[in-house]
């Protein structure tokens, strides 16, 4: 059965895009105590994970608002007793308030940077966003650019990482799943605001993020086997972050080549590259499995916040201690058959291990396994991925514990990001900023990652934030660019990939569904989401006036991938259907004759003088608009950052204008 969606249905599947945009700040609590403060509000009324909240003296009293009475959630009592049922539940508060109340309101709830939700705080009128509070960790600040693109406002941010630039240190690793350490972390970004430098030692993980750095940034990298430079100079760091499996800091004990030399705030960040090989006897519990874990990374100073997964033998996929220990630390456990572990080289194999299950090896090849699985972005490196096995295996046994585990631990070369990817792919219109829509900005500021050719990257630099990977690729390599931001979201990331105008439209949109159909793509992970935009037929027409206000139809004239003799078939057709035509991609340096066969074949069935418009770059700084004929437009120049607009048969100018009547009885009064 097919079923026509209701006005409900239809409108929030519309509204689908903002869902995934603010997919990370959910669930938002929104909270207005006056009229004009709800209809602030009412514009976020489509975002899912949202309530917005109102007094409920204010709905009873305001009749206006009543009639949109079903967006609103209401309160009785005192806002600061219901705020404090809203505290810990939700991730993000938005208020439409005085900035003072909002902060006597909040004052005695708050704890932990850590822990307390992002607060943003709209002036009634709109024009102002403020992050308060929760500004780096909670997402307050990326918050409130967003909503402030939502409402064309000024986003008012106070961070110090804002000034320089620069992704908040207690951030970086959000994107890739990495999970964040103990240390001094108030420490370490006072250092970044005072833009001291800052040592970084990676040891593990993507450096991907170190490309995009802002110039001038205040990190030190310190060559691989460098890891003490020189202290007591200008240039000595004043304070260090480790990004790294192994834990960290002089509390608990590390070995002796990264010891510290230096008392300066340090904090770290954990990658999730260890794989953990866990074999078991039938019936092991949950307790036994977990405390030999946590001996075992004791033991080697590894950190368990950089676990990505655990890995096994199928045959202990149902295996009741395992799975739950698996499911309650949110690990995926990927289970390998003996057939796949017995070719894995280890340098512990057991012949007893092989008569039972067919493997000499079930914990350390399944370790080195689940941290081989070679991922999209491995694939492309040119590099091999590279696994090492920091723990052979190691057997525990407990005394009262049912069973017995070996464990295993390997270090994969890619982090696990245990985040679903997202594919916006955004039409940026023809190239002015207040040309892009608002969903689509939103897209970009809030994108982990932004691929495009690297005019239209230029295009929207303003919308770009500190930490976003920006890769900017030339316009013949779009089926790379394809491929790569499929890669990128496969691995987690949230990538928004650029076309000029629609993306749907001759755009990108095209060739990153077909690049995932080929790949055998779910419908689902990555999830996709496409956002329209003004197409150049749209934006050349509004320049020269209302040429499309009858049937059109847009015809490409390269060739490169399809057939000339299709692309003159449907010239033939559109001109003798009488179609206004937008011509796209008419004429390259290479490609000259396209564009006079056209003219040729359109002169065979159209006045000599039907209007032709020829826009070259709509809505950029060095526009060109031509109004001339049919006749005479190839005297003009014409390249391929022109659109060439023709009429119909009713289509005339005046002045500066063209005009096609809305039917063909000639201008009608209305
Ligand atoms: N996705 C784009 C089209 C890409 S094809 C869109 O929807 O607009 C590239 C062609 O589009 C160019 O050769 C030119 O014909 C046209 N074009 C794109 N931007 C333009 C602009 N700002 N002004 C005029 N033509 C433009």
């Amino acid at each position: 059965m097919v079923q026509t969606g209701s006005r409900r249905s239809g409108f929030q599947s519309l509204l689908r895009a903002f869902d995934l945009i603010f997919q990370d700040f959910q669930p938002i609590a929104a909270i207005a105590t006056t009229p004009i403060g709800a209809n602030q509000l009412l514009k976020f009324a489509q975002i899912d994970g949202i309530t917005l909240w109102l007094p409920n003296s204010l709905l009873s009293n305001s009749p206006a608002l009543n009639a949109q009475w079903s967006v609103f959630h209401t309160y009785t009592g005192s806002l600061k007793n219901h705020l404090a049922t809203l505290w810990n539940t939700h991730r993000s508060l938005v208020f439409c308030l005085a900035t003072g109340a909002v902060v006597r309101l909040i004052a005695p709830l708050l704890e932990d940077k850590a822990s307390d939700p992002a607060v943003v705080v709209i002036d009634e009128t709109g024009q102002f966003v403020l992050s308060l509070c929760g500004g780096h960790q909670a997402g307050a600040d990326q918050l409130a650019r967003l909503i402030a693109l939502q409402l064309g406002a000024t986003p008012v941010l106070t961070g110090s990482a804002n000034r320089a630039a620069l992704p908040g240190i207690d951030v970086l690793g959000v994107p890739f799943g990495w999970q964040k350490g103990e240390g001094d972390w108030t420490g370490v970004s006072a250092a970044i605001a005072r833009h001291a430098p800052v040592q970084i030692i990676q040891e593990a993980g993507s450096t991907l993020w170190q490309k995009h750095l802002p110039d001038g940034h205040p990190f030190q990298f310190p060559a691989t086997g460098n890891r003490q430079p020189a202290t007591g100079n200008p240039e000595s760091p004043q304070a260090r972050v480790w990004i790294t499996p192994f834990t960290q800091l002089p509390t608990s004990p590390r070995p002796q080549a990264l010891t510290p030399s230096h008392p300066i705030p340090e904090a770290c960040w954990h990658p999730r590259v260890l794989w953990v090989g866990i074999g078991c006897e039938r019936g092991t519990s949950k307790t036994l499995i977990q405390q030999a874990v946590q001996q075992v990374f004791q033991a080697h100073h590894l950190s368990q916040r950089a676990i990505a997964g655990v890995a096994t033998i199928d045959l202990k996929a149902d295996e009741m201690g395992l799975v739950e220990f698996c499911h309650e630390h949110h690990w995926p456990l990927r289970c390998f058959p003996a057939e796949a572990l017995r070719t894995v080289p280890v340098p512990n194999p057991s012949a007893i291990v092989e008569a039972e299950v067919g493997t000499p090896s079930v914990a350390e090849a399944a370790a080195l396994l689940g941290a081989t699985q070679v991922s999209a972005l491995d694939a492309q490196s040119e590099q091999p991925a590279e696994v090492s096995l920091p723990v052979p295996k190691h057997i525990i046994r407990q005394a009262g514990e049912a069973g017995a585990v070996t464990i295993a631990v390997a270090q994969a070369q890619q982090e696990y990001t245990g985040r679903t990817g997202k594919l916006w792919l955004v039409g940026i219109g023809p190239g002015q900023l207040d040309q892009i829509t608002p969903a689509v900005q939103t897209a970009i500021a809030q994108a982990d990652a932004v691929i495009g050719y690297s005019l239209y990257i230029d295009l929207v630099k303003p919308l770009l934030r500190p930490g976003q990977i920006v890769e900017a690729l030339p316009i013949t390599q779009e089926r790379q660019r394809a491929e790569r931001a499929i890669a990128l979201a496969d691995w987690g990331l949230a990538v928004a990939v650029i076309s000029s105008g629609d993306c749907g439209i001759y755009g990108m949109a095209g060739l990153v569904l077909e690049q995932l159909h080929i790949q055998g793509w779910d419908g689902h992970t990555p999830e996709v989401q496409v956002f329209p935009g003004i197409t150049a037929l749209q934006a050349a027409a509004s320049r020269v006036g209302a040429p499309l206000m009858h049937d059109f139809c847009a015809i490409s004239l390269s060739d490169l991938l399809t057939p000339w003799e299709v692309i003159e078939k449907r010239l033939i057709a559109a001109a003798q259907a009488d179609f206004v035509v937008a011509l796209y991609n008419p004429k390259s340096q290479t490609r000259t004759h396209q564009i006079e066969t056209a003219q040729q074949i359109f002169l065979k069935y159209r006045d000599r003088k039907t209007p032709v418009a020829i826009v070259r770059s709509a809505y950029r700084p060095d526009e060109q608009v031509t109004i001339t004929t049919l006749a005479e437009f190839l005297q003009f120049p014409i390249d391929m950052l022109t659109l060439v607009l023709i009429g119909n048969q009713s289509s005339r100018t005046h002045t500066r204008w063209v005009i096609t009547p809305r039917g063909y009885l000639g201008f009608d009064a209305e």
